[in-house]
Formats: structure tokens, C-alpha cells, sequence
């Protein structure tokens, strides 16, 4: 909440500093205002003691403030001042950085800014901001033949795009969930931001973290029951319950039975209560099987919409 407050007044001063901008630009401006908050107060007053023929005074008043108003909108179409400039920005247009919605519901901006806390992915919003959709440059990817693929890396990426715009256009509806698989660098983790971003920006509860911590999450809720700190619960319960999961780098975790059944039980949950999962592996389709329990790789196989990405690795070609 604390964060909330400091948003708030940044905004105000924001908007403090753009006040005196103008002020200083546009005289007028600064009396117009005067006279409307001038006005506001004899309103309250006349509203307050209610004198006699107290109807005819308001509406003069309120006359007035029309003028005044008015005035200034002319002020600032004749100058090209945008007609909201006067007013606060927040960043959550939502809940206007308060953290509450009107109906006293928290805002998802503010259940997600819990998950950043709690999930250290603090550091989501700079690399969010860099890459999304509206970053995504297809030129980077090779539009020859490559090995014994039928579609180019770049025809290929095409379609992996049309995939994950559809996932997100539709997440409301169809609840699908989508398999990355292929070795780094060839834009996995940047489609897996593009997802994140999109959908946080929705409003939507992301969870993106790698199937090691992921597990790490697991085994302290498991094996630490009676001493499991609060914020360890908080994590363990956010894994079945946000709208979406992103289980980056899969096969990099420890893999033995206990996380084989835990991992199960996370995918199949989130697939029996209809909440959607990423999975982002450097593993090959053969390797997945090799690895997971079969309970595992039929679900995947079955509802999750493979996306093999391949070619050379970006991060050498374009330097
Ligand atoms: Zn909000």
C-alpha cells in the first residue's frame, strides 16, 4: 500500500508541475482557476444555509462555471493542449493507482504486484517493457531452407506468432495451453515475455519462473509443513490459482519421482480447473519423453499446442 501511496503523489506532483507549466504559459489560465474553485466554495456555502431565493443563486453560480470553464477548453484548443493534460496520470487506469476498484475489490494491478514480490520478478517489468508484441521483428529470422523443415525459421516464427496472438485474444474463452520446445536463443523466453506482458497489461495474474524454482517452491511447502513461512504458501497456492503459469526452462530442475508426480499434479490441476500453462524447454520431443513420467507427456501432448522453434541461434547471426 505504501507503493501505492508514493504512485499517487507522484502523480499529483506530476500534475502540480504541469499546472505551473501552464500558469506560466497561460496567465489566464491560473485566474480561471481561481474563480472555478472560488465558485466550488460559495456553492458548498449557499448549499449550507440555504438562504432565501438560494435556487436562482446556484444557478447563477453554476452558470458562471460553465463560462469559466468553457473558456479554458477554448484556451486550450486555440494553444493545442491536450484536453486531459490537467488532469492526474496513473498508471492504472483501473483503480487510478489506489490499489482498490470502486466495488472494493482489489485491482489486478494489485494481486500482480504481490506475485512480483513474492516470485523476485521484480525485474519482469523492464524486460516486459522491452520486449512484447510491438517489439517482435521478424526480420531476424532466416527466410531460407532450413534443414528438413517444411516451413523457413521465418515462416515458421509466423506462425508461432499467430498461435500466441490467438492464445491471448481468446484466453478468456478457450483456455489453451501452449508447449516451446527447441534450443535457446531462438526466441522462446521472448515469446514467453510477449505472452506475460500482454496479458498482465489485461489484468490477467502471470506466474513466470523456471520449473527449478518452481520446485523449489514445492519441496518447501511440502517438506517444511509446520514451519512453512507464510509467503512460501502464498507462492505454493499461486501456482494453481493465476490465470496463467509459465514454466520457463523445463528439464533444467532436478528429476526424480517426486517432482515427476508434483509436476503432474501442477499441469494436470491447472488443465481440470481450466487455467492456462506455458511450457518453455531446450528439450527435443524425444528427450521430454525420455525424461517425464508418461502421465506427464500425454498431457502435453494431448492439450498443450506444440511450437517447435528452430534455426540459428539469434544472438549470434545479428551482431
Ligand atoms: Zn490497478
Amino acid at each position: 500500500m505504501a507503493q501505492y501511496d508514493k504512485k499517487r503523489l507522484k502523480a499529483l506532483s506530476d500534475l502540480d508541475e504541469r499546472k505551473n507549466e501552464i500558469y506560466e504559459l497561460l496567465p489566464r489560465c491560473r485566474e480561471i482557476d481561481k474563480s472555478i474553485s472560488l465558485i466550488g466554495i460559495n456553492i458548498s456555502k449557499i448549499l449550507i444555509s440555504k438562504p432565501n431565493n438560494f435556487e436562482n443563486q446556484l444557478i447563477n453560480l453554476k452558470n458562471d462555471l460553465e463560462n469559466f470553464k468553457s473558456e479554458k477548453e477554448h484556451i486550450f484548443k486555440k494553444n493545442k493542449i491536450p484536453f486531459d493534460f490537467l488532469q492526474p496520470i496513473y498508471e492504472c487506469k483501473k483503480c487510478n493507482d489506489t490499489g482498490y476498484l470502486e466495488s472494493g475489490e482489489r485491482c489486478s494491478c494489485f494481486k500482480q504486484q504481490i506475485i512480483n514480490q513474492l516470485y523476485e520478478m521484480s525485474n519482469m517489468k523492464y524486460m516486459l517493457a522491452k520486449e512484447n508484441f510491438e517489439t517482435f521483428d521478424m526480420t531476424v529470422f532466416s527466410d531460407k531452407p532450413y534443414n528438413n523443415e517444411r516451413l523457413t525459421p521465418r515462416q515458421n516464427m509466423m506462425r508461432i506468432l499467430g498461435i500466441c496472438e490467438n492464445f491471448f485474444v481468446s484466453f478468456d474463452n478457450t483456455k489453451s495451453n501452449l508447449l516451446f520446445y527447441g534450443s535457446t536463443g531462438l526466441g522462446k523466453t521472448f515469446m514467453c515475455n510477449c505472452l506475460a506482458k500482454a496479458l498482465i497489461d489485461k489484468g490477467k495474474t502471470v506466474i513466470y519462473q523456471t520449473a527449478f524454482k518452481i520446485l523449489e517452491i514445492v519441496e518447501e511447502h511440502k517438506f517444511n509443513k509446520h514451519h512453512e513461512h507464510e509467503l512460501n504458501k502464498e507462492n505454493y497456492n499461486l501456482l494453481f490459482t493465476s490465470d496463467l503459469l509459465i514454466i520457463d526452462d523445463l528439464g533444467t530442475e532436478l528429476i526424480n519421482s517426486f517432482t515427476n508426480s508434483e509436476l503432474f499434479n501442477i499441469i494436470n490441476s491447472r488443465l481440470i480447473s481450466g487455467r492456462s500453462t506455458v511450457i518453455s524447454t531446450n528439450l527435443s520431443m524425444e528427450q521430454l519423453a525420455n525424461t517425464y513420467s508418461d502421465r506427464i507427456i500425454s498431457r502435453i501432448f494431448n492439450k498443450y499446442i506444440s511450437c517447435k522453434f528452430y534455426g540459428n541461434d539469434l544472438r549470434w547471426e545479428n551482431s
